[in-house]
């Protein structure tokens, strides 16, 4: 999708006014040979940001405006290395709890609604970005944070709280205790908005059927707000976006290339009109796609794909890209088989294609012959890939502690 007329004249401006700052991009953008936006190929030449950038500018080398101009930072939690500083302006701060309400109105939700907020307070986004775009609403937020799940549900049964917003384990977690207690009768909750992790349609099919709600995903990253810069409407997957102040690119992950609407690939977000920390074409290795086209719903804005994994995960067989989630997901659905795996990819010169070989596990009580059979159409059908399965009995793929290395390219060796 490209830029439209207004969103180029909010890119040129929001790189003119990096580039007359000290702060680290403007220095950046000045050794690029960057001067402004007037054209789409302008903008994809300028270099794209990371979150390396980010960790390397810390704590406030990306700050644009002066010190009196910023009200609050937020922080996302680096895993590894130096955690990331996000300064944001009061508008920015304003900015941020207008799309969120606008998230929740995609969603159904009214000022009638009372919102249970679960995610965590504090330097990360997301409790606080829920409660900022309740009350801009006109929502009643009960503000509890994350834990102490019995007075979780005694808050949400005596308030009668009828939207929930947490992160999808934490979600899981409570209807499990719900379903344990049985005091399903007792809880009001109408619907569900969860934080875009990935999570399973087993994980979501639970969590939908044992609370009886609609369930929501909000989008959005620590660098580009938080949460709030997107949300999927009443039945439907992939999420709305707010194009008046984000603009959405998607990606060849490997050749930076953008690639045509409806294809997959990495998503790269412009902030169009933040003040604090604007970010230009800043890479965030979730996987996704614009989805073409009207939404039935009629809403105007542009629409993303549910995230279907990260980059640095994913792999590619035939042109086709795949991601170890898929193969999780397809291999639970069989009977028998455990959730481990590997799966080996090589290149036969000879006939000049891709070969993928995958070994499951699964129990003595099912046939191993008919089930690499099961395992093989599955995949056939569902993503038009046809490995060759072996099956193995449980216990003989290795376990390690440490997160398995089950996709093995010998391709790249
Ligand atoms: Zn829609």
């Amino acid at each position: 999708m490209k830029l439209n007329s207004v969103q180029l004249e909010q890119v040129d401006k929001q790189v003119k006014r990096i580039l007359a700052s000290d702060s680290y991009y403007g220095k950046i953008f000045k050794e690029a040979g960057v001067t402004g936006v007037n054209s789409q190929e302008d903008f994809e030449k300028i270099p794209f940001s990371s979150k390396d950038d980010l960790r390397n500018a810390y704590p406030l080398g990306i700050q644009v405006p002066p010190d009196e101009e910023i009200v609050r930072i937020h922080s996302s939690s680096g895993t590894t290395g130096r955690p990331v500083i996000i300064p944001y302006t009061k508008k920015d701060v304003d900015d941020w709890a207008i799309m969120f309400a606008r998230c929740y109105e995609t969603a159904g939700v009214t000022k009638n609604d009372r919102i249970q907020i679960t995610p965590g307070y504090g330097l990360w986004t997301a409790g606080i970005g829920f409660q900022a775009g309740c009350e801009k609403l006109g929502a009643m937020a009960v503000p509890m944070g994350p834990g102490n799940t019995d007075k979780q549900l005694q808050m949400m049964i005596d308030l009668k709280s009828t939207v929930l917003t947490a992160t999808s384990s934490y979600a899981l977690l409570l209807a499990e205790e719900i379903n344990r207690r049985g005091i399903r009768d007792q809880i009001h909750l109408k619907k569900g908005i969860f934080g875009s992790e990935r999570w399973s349609d087993k994980m979501r099919a639970y969590i939908e059927r044992e609370l009886d709600i609609d369930l929501y995903d909000i989008y959005g990253l620590t660098e580009i707000y938080g949460p709030g810069i997107g949300i999927n409407c009443k039945g439907q997957r992939a999420m709305h976006y707010w194009d008046d102040y984000v603009y959405i690119e998607i990606i060849d992950s490997k050749t930076g290339e953008n690639v045509p609407d409806g294809e997959e690939g990495e998503i790269v977000i412009t902030t169009l009109v933040k003040e604090g920390a604007p970010l230009i074409r800043f890479r965030t290795h979730d996987i996704s796609r614009i989805v073409p086209g009207e939404c039935p719903c009629g809403c105007k804005h542009p629409r993303l794909d549910v995230i279907k994994g990260r980059s640095d995960d994913m792999f590619k067989v035939h042109g086709v890209n795949m991601f170890p989630s898929q193969v999780e997901e397809l291999l639970q659905h069989v009977d028998g088989v455990s959730s481990e795996y590997q799966i080996n990819i090589a290149h036969d010169e000879e006939k000049n294609k891709d070969v993928m070989l995958l070994t499951a596990e699964a129990e003595g009580r099912v046939n191993f012959e008919t089930t690499a059979n099961i395992i093989r159409e599955m995949f056939k059908s569902k993503i038009s890939i046809t490995p060759k399965v072996t099956v193995v009995p449980v216990g003989t793929l290795p376990r390690t502690q440490k997160k398995a290395k089950r996709v093995i390219d010998h391709r790249d060796l």
